[in-house]
């Protein structure tokens, strides 16, 4: 799910760290860099970042309505993978959108797509299920990564929104309580979720559900209810 649209063409690339200045404890200062040096930097700078926007970029596949399966344990690594590149994309935005505040991983695969979504604040959430709702239904302007050339749209979701989760934690040595390093899924959490969260997780678990905001026939029951797996 996007954030605000704002200006896309703003990026701002620091490079005052590759100005040094000396440590004032007798080692001598970098010679200083002349203005073209530094405009050189700058725009090598800005280069690398717009080469990384467009390689995220073609990271979102084309939208499709596969749902996506239950993650097991099996699957963390994929998840770890894949979540690392999902929340760097929700940083950096797409088309018209400077950032997301989700991003679901049907939206980056679309062959084995699995149960779970990434938020700007790096949180991962597997196997989401929406198991309860508030009566109260809400209208918000929401817009979509997968589909940053359409305008946003007013969709109405339910005020809050209850979902049962995993996520994944540090393994920790049982006697020193530090963690060793690995990580593993944890068990299932539930928490209720308000005001733009609740926006939030209702357009994730709709998308892991096989639908998006702008294909037809979507409405707020869309975020609910797994479709029922096939079981071959
Ligand atoms: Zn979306």
């Amino acid at each position: 799910m996007s954030n605000e649209a704002k200006d896309p063409n703003t990026l701002e690339v620091s490079v005052s760290e590759t100005v040094g200045t000396g440590d004032g404890m007798g080692s001598p200062a970098p010679a200083e860099k002349t203005e073209e040096e530094l405009k050189f930097e700058h725009e090598a700078a800005v280069k690398k970042v717009l080469e990384r926007k467009v390689f995220l970029s073609e990271k979102y596949v084309t939208p499709h309505q596969k749902p996506a399966r239950r993650a097991k344990d099996a699957d963390l690594s994929r998840i770890l993978e894949d979540a690392a590149l999902m929340h760097e994309m929700c940083m950096v935005g797409r088309g018209e959108y400077t950032n997301a505040y989700a991003i679901a991983h049907t939206q980056i695969n679309d062959t084995d797509p699995l149960r779970f979504f990434v938020t700007i604040k790096g949180e991962i959430y597997v196997n989401p299920v929406i198991v309860g709702k508030s009566h109260e239904l809400v209208t918000i302007k929401e817009g979509c990564m997968s589909y940053p050339e359409e305008p946003m749209k007013a969709t109405m979701r339910f005020k809050t929104a209850t979902m049962k989760y995993r996520t994944v934690a540090h393994k920790v040595n049982p006697e020193t309580g530090e963690s060793i390093g690995e990580y593993s899924l944890t068990k299932e959490t539930t928490t209720t979720f308000t005001d733009v969260m609740s926006n939030v997780v209702q357009h994730e678990c709709q998308h892991l559900n096989g639908w998006s905001i702008y294909n037809e026939g979507s409405n707020a029951t869309r975020a609910l209810n797994e479709p029922v797996a096939v079981i071959i």
